[in-house]
């Protein structure tokens, strides 16, 4: 049925009830008959139709209960019809018949079973206790009143049951239990509005049983006349049945039903049992008049019920307070799990990058140093702890002119070659790689292993590491030198094991780049001898231990004499002759070159004064000058004073400095030309060609004379290409205005492709040694 429809039904349904009630006050019978089972089919339609409506999965309690409210006006309708049988067919007193009274007291029990059904649902909800308490204080209140306001306080119950049948009596109890559950449910409902629906239709049922107990006051009494006003009022229960249907199914937004509003589990307080616990003594004396027997049975059951109610009350409370308490525990307790979670998290978070590097992801030179102890520590005793560092050759170049960025990338290639290496040493386990340094990886591996193993594990990592590299549009040839060391041979803990690595790599650098060495016997020994130059150059005496000898230089078309190159001499009373070649260096090392370079001065400077006195020649000396002695600032007044002391003229003198100063820029070049500017000295730049500087730049390079270095010289006579090497520097410093000289000339070969070539001077053992003073003033000075 449509909701208009139905609301029509509605409207015409309590217009019949107007004429009905007109009917019920003038007593009149017939109208009264007709009409009576016509609203109460009207009240079942409506009802039952509404029922129909809601969906039985989701709403079978509620769908129940209207059910049953339908029944229950269908049964007052059937009642009725009965009724009218007796008095229109059988001609007889219906009142007289126990089948056409009694079928009304099946009205209550329908009633009383979908109420339950509505309350039941809701009540369950609540403290068990509370509720048994609250009910059956209500009943017995609720009870009493209607004991002394319709039973007339009756004690005879047989002869109650006698004259209302045992029906009758049941339906006196329902109604008392009906208002009972209403009551105690409507003063437990705590929260919300109750839906108006839902309120209309526990008014018609509070109506209905009150109308019934009027009745059965009434048959009691035997004042009962049918179809008078309290048949009118039990048909008005029906009618607000209807209404409430009705309201309900016309109700454009879903509402809530009554269970809706259980949503506290405990009925606490029950603050509006206060207006039932006024309301029926009112009532009571409102009917019966002030009878203070009453009052006090009322107020006994009140008291009973608030001193129990107390105690369930502060029971709950507790509980309460206990579930709420456990509830916080539980809430604190996952705090703190997530709490620790994170801390965990964090924690790790950290672990991992203070061992870690961000650029590779590999592990960093933190987690080496803590890791390889352990290692170390738990060692088997044939196991072996090998180091293998890897320095990539020049790296610093790749930063410098491409960026940290492509640096990176590079890196982070290189990694993943390296990471794939020991993929190929399957037998072996699997190294920590970690990067150790800007430009510094290392191989750690803990197993057995020999020098020429770990030696063929380094070439396959060189190897794999001199594959191009492209990144963006550059391409990338990179080269790296490898030291290797192993625990236990080389080292007896874990730093010496790291340092022996690195020595072992330095080693490798210096021998040429782009190979691996280990730290074996020779580099022992080579490093063992290094120590003891140290302690000896710190120690010795330069007078009694060293010397200059001189090696001639001459011009190449006449053959002139015209100089010499000094070049030290150490004869060591432990080690024997000690080449400069490898204790310069050394000396370099360990900052003792200004106390050695100002001697070598002073000698040199004074054996050209003796020179140039005793045989009267302009004779010039060229003194080698290591480039850190142009470090200290005094160098420069150091040789101006040893040779205005000496009275030499500076014109005598040349400064030789490598090539290679030339590698560390355009403004340390113009640095060493500032410090000799005016000073007269000439500067000659030494070991020209071995690789450092381009050809080009010798026009910015303000040297006076080119020593064109041995190893070009060696091969010109063999080989074209350097051949024309020497031949395009030659020619370059010709029309540059600068002089050159051949260093380390052997062979008369070399000297006629000099002359050729158009070389200016020569120095080499085709025509003269380096030599002692004496030996020198013999062969070419006497
Ligand atoms: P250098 O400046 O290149 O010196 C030339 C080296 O070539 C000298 O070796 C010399 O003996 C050698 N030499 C010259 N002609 C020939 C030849 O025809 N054949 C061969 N095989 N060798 C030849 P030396 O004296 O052993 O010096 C080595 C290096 O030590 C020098 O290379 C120089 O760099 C350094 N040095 C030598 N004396 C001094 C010095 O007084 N002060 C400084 N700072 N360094 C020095
Ligand atoms: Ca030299």
């Amino acid at each position: 049925m449509k909701r208009k429809k139905l609301f029509w039904a509605c409207i015409v349904l309590f217009s019949v009830y107007c004429v009905y009630l007109t009917a019920a006050v003038y007593e009149n019978d017939f109208w009264g008959n007709i009409l009576s089972p016509l609203l109460a089919f009207g009240a079942f339609g409506i009802v039952f139709l509404t029922s129909l409506e809601l969906d039985w999965k989701q709403n079978r309690g509620r769908k129940c209960a209207w059910i049953f409210f339908s029944l229950s006006c269908l049964v007052w309708a059937l009642a009725d019809l009965t009724w009218v049988m007796y008095v229109a067919v059988f001609a007889e007193d219906p009142m007289e018949s126990f089948f056409a009274l009694n079928m009304y007291n099946f009205t209550n029990i329908f009633l009383f079973i979908g109420t339950g059904i509505l309350c039941v649902r809701l009540l369950k909800r609540w403290n068990f206790i509370q509720l048994k308490i609250d009910t059956v204080s209500t009943a017995m209140a609720i009870g009493y009143l209607i004991w002394i306001v319709f039973l007339d306080k009756r004690t005879d119950f047989p002869e109650i049951v006698a004259s209302v049948g045992w029906l009758g009596a049941l339906s006196i109890f329902i109604d008392i239990m009906l208002l009972t559950l209403i009551f105690t449910t409507y003063f437990s409902v705590r929260k919300g509005k109750v839906a108006v629906y839902i309120m209309v239709m526990m008014f018609g049922i509070i109506i209905y049983a009150i109308s019934d107990l009027i009745y059965f006051h009434f048959i009691l009494a035997d004042i009962y006349i049918p179809n008078s006003l309290v048949d009118a009022v039990s048909m008005l229960a029906f009618m607000l049945l209807a209404a409430g249907a009705c309201k309900k199914r016309c109700m454009d937004k879903p509402t809530m039903g009554l269970e809706d509003y259980a949503d506290v589990t405990s009925n606490v307080g029950l603050k509006k049992n206060f207006y039932l616990i006024v309301l029926v003594p009112i009532v009571a004396v409102a009917v019966e008049g002030l009878v203070l027997f009453d009052l006090f049975v009322f107020a006994l059951i009140f008291a009973i019920r608030e001193a129990l109610s107390f105690y369930i009350q502060l029971a709950i409370k507790n509980e309460q307070l206990l579930l709420k308490e456990k509830e916080m525990n539980s809430i604190l307790e996952d705090k703190i799990k997530e709490r620790t979670k994170e801390i965990v998290q964090k924690n790790d978070e950290l672990e991992y990058s203070s061992n870690h590097d961000p650029v590779t992801d590999l592990y960093n030179r933190n987690f080496i140093m803590k890791s390889l102890p352990q290692s170390v520590r738990n060692l088997k005793p044939n196991e072996t702890v090998t180091f293998i560092l890897l320095d990539i050759d020049r790296f610093k170049t790749i930063n410098d002119m491409y960026g940290h960025d492509v640096g990176d990338q590079v890196l982070v290639e290189l990694t993943n070659r390296l990471q794939s290496v020991d993929s190929d040493f399957e037998f072996i386990e699997k190294p920590i790689l970690a990067r150790v340094g800007g430009d510094e990886f290392a191989f750690v591996y803990r197993s057995f292993m020999a020098y020429d193993y770990a030696e063929k594990i380094a070439n396959k990592i060189l190897l794999r590491g001199s594959e191009p590299i492209a990144i963006n549009q550059y391409l990338f040839r990179i080269t790296a030198s490898i030291g290797i060391s192993i625990y236990p041979y080389d080292a007896r803990d874990v730093k010496s094991l790291m340092r022996n690595s690195d020595i072992a790599l330095n080693h490798a650098k210096v021998r040429g780049k782009n190979r691996c060495l280990s730290f074996n016997s020779e580099l022992r020994d080579s490093i063992y001898r290094k120590n003891e130059i140290e302690i000896l150059l710190k120690t010795m005496d330069y007078n009694e231990e060293l010397e200059m000898f001189y090696q001639p230089q001459f011009r190449i078309y006449d053959k002139k004499l015209i100089g010499a190159e000094a070049l030290i001499r150490w004869y060591s009373k432990s080690l024997g002759y000690i080449s400069p070649a490898e204790f310069i260096p050394i000396a370099e090392e360990i900052n003792i070159i200004p106390e050695l370079g100002n001697w070598i001065l002073n000698t040199v400077i004074h054996q050209i004064k003796e020179w140039n006195t005793i045989y009267g020649i302009d004779f010039k000396v060229g003194i080698n000058i290591s480039p850190k002695q142009l470090d200290y600032i005094s160098f420069v007044n150091d040789l101006k004073q040893t040779m205005s002391e000496s009275n030499v003229p500076p014109r005598l003198v040349d400064i030789e400095i490598t090539e290679s100063i030339a590698m560390e820029g355009e403004d340390r070049i113009k640095q060493v030309y500032s410090l000799f500017k005016g000073l007269g000295v000439s500067i000659s730049m030494d070991d020209f060609g071995t690789g450092y500087s381009a050809l080009s730049n010798l026009k910015y390079l303000p040297f006076e004379k080119i020593k064109i270095a041995k190893e070009l010289i060696d091969a010109i006579a063999m080989d074209e290409y350097d051949m024309q090497i020497v031949k395009s520097i030659i020619e370059l410093a010709k029309s540059l205005g600068i002089l050159t000289i051949a260093e380390g000339v052997e062979y008369q070969e070399q000297f006629d492709i000099l002359e050729k070539l158009g070389c200016d001077e020569i120095q080499g053992y085709l025509l003269g040694r380096p030599m002692a003073v004496d030996k020198f003033e013999e062969q070419f000075l006497k």
